[in-house]
Order: C-alpha cells, then sequence, then structure tokens
C-alpha cells in the first residue's frame, strides 16, 4: 500500500515525500482509511509505531476537503496527557500539513494564558491540548467547541492514570454530540473499555 492509494491528496503526499516517507507503517495502513470515512476507532498501539500520522494524517484532509474561505474554525480537537506529547503531535500536523491552509495551535498548562489567548482569537483549525489547560480556557470563555467535528484522545492510557478522567468528561460534555471520536491507546485496561464504550459509536478496532 502506498500513501496515495490510502487517499490522502496531492499537498499532504508532497509533504510526506519531503519528509521521505515512502511507505505507509501498518497502524497507518489501518487507520487511515477508517478516519477518512468518518468512522469512529479504537485503536491500540505505541508510541513509535507511525500512531501520530494514523490519525494526523487523515484528519488533515478530512478538514481540508471541507474547510470554508473564511477565519479558521476549531474543527478537530486532540487531547494528550503531557505537554511533550501535545508538541510532538502539533509538530506532526505543522509538518504533514505544510502545504495545506489549515492552522493549529498547541496548548498546555506552566505557561502563560495570554498567548494563548491571542492565538485563539486569531483562529484555530486544529487544537492540540493538555486536558486542564484546555479546561481553563473554557471555563473563562476563551475557547468555543460547538463547532468541534473531530475528537482524538492520544494516549489514552496515560491520561486515565494521571488522574485526567474527570477534566475529560467535562470537556467531552461540552462538545457537539455528533462528531467522529478516535482513542487511541497503547493497553487496552478495562477502564479504557468503560471510556470507549461511553464515547465511541460502532468503533472499528485496530492494532499492531
Ligand atoms: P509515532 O509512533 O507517531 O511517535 O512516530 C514515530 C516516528 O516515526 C516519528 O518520528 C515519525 O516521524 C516517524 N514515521 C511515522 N510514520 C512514518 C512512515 N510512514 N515512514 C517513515 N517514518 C515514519
Amino acid at each position: 500500500t502506498s500513501f496515495a492509494q490510502l487517499g490522502l491528496s496531492a499537498p499532504i503526499l508532497r509533504a510526506l515525500d519531503e519528509l521521505g516517507y515512502t511507505t505507509p507503517t501498518p497502524i497507518q495502513a489501518q487507520a487511515i482509511p477508517v478516519v477518512l470515512e468518518g468512522g469512529d476507532l479504537m485503536a491500540g498501539a505505541q508510541t513509535g509505531t507511525g500512531k501520530t500520522a494514523g490519525f494526523t494524517l487523515p484528519l488533515l484532509e478530512r478538514l481540508n476537503a471541507r474547510r470554508g474561505s473564511g477565519r479558521p474554525v476549531l474543527r478537530a480537537l486532540i487531547l494528550t496527557p503531557t505537554r511533550e506529547l501535545a508538541a510532538q503531535v502539533e509538530e506532526s500536523v505543522r509538518q504533514y500539513g505544510k502545504h495545506l491552509p489549515i492552522r493549529s495551535m498547541m496548548m498546555f498548562g506552566g505557561v502563560g494564558m495570554q498567548p494563548q489567548i491571542d492565538a485563539l482569537r486569531r483562529g484555530v483549525d486544529i487544537l492540540v491540548a493538555t486536558p486542564g489547560r484546555l479546561l481553563d480556557h473554557m471555563q473563562q470563555g476563551h475557547v468555543d467547541l460547538s463547532h468541534v467535528e473531530v475528537l482524538v484522545l492520544d494516549e489514552a492510557d496515560r491520561m486515565l492514570d494521571m488522574g485526567f478522567i474527570r477534566d475529560i468528561r467535562r470537556v467531552l460534555a461540552k462538545l457537539p454530540a455528533q462528531r467522529q471520536n478516535l482513542l487511541f491507546s497503547a493497553t487496552f485496561s478495562d477502564e479504557i473499555k468503560a471510556l470507549a464504550n461511553g464515547l465511541l459509536n460502532a468503533p472499528r478496532t485496530v492494532e499492531v
């Protein structure tokens, strides 16, 4: 399988070519078609498998296919357990989307709120966030989640281990009911399965 056969379009294929990616990894080959079709996904994948591109590539493809011409609207929310992971994921979005008119930002705690508020005001299509700081912005009315079409929980098992479940549930409560949900986790504990049961609609499961 090639990236072109998976249904990604020219601007993304060009970015992948520039990065020297030639062949999709197994998680990419399985996850990309599911995400492009708009279905929910439960993916079991460790770091190093190429899981990040497994969701960011089809996410960029979908958002670009139906992008308006005006100011960016927040349509995809990616939650991560740590600032380091948020930074890595957002860097991937930037690299893969470098030839697309899609704007992304990351937000996490421990740094000033104001630059994040300013960036939100300028408009973003894709927000990569840690749950606690996102809630702070939500509670202060800085972020509008009412147009979110796709939710990604990355390293969901680590988010639960770090005690983020209540924060996650408070974020979920503010998202439109009609949306696509992608859950990535290295392990499938009972707690993860319970979260997935409440979150995912008829999910496809892929494991590598
Ligand atoms: P991840 O598992 O998402 O943390 O990705 C692990 C590393 O693999 C990252 O440095 C990616 O840039 C790289 N990578 C992901 N997919 C591919 C691919 N299809 N070909 C070559 N490198 C890749």
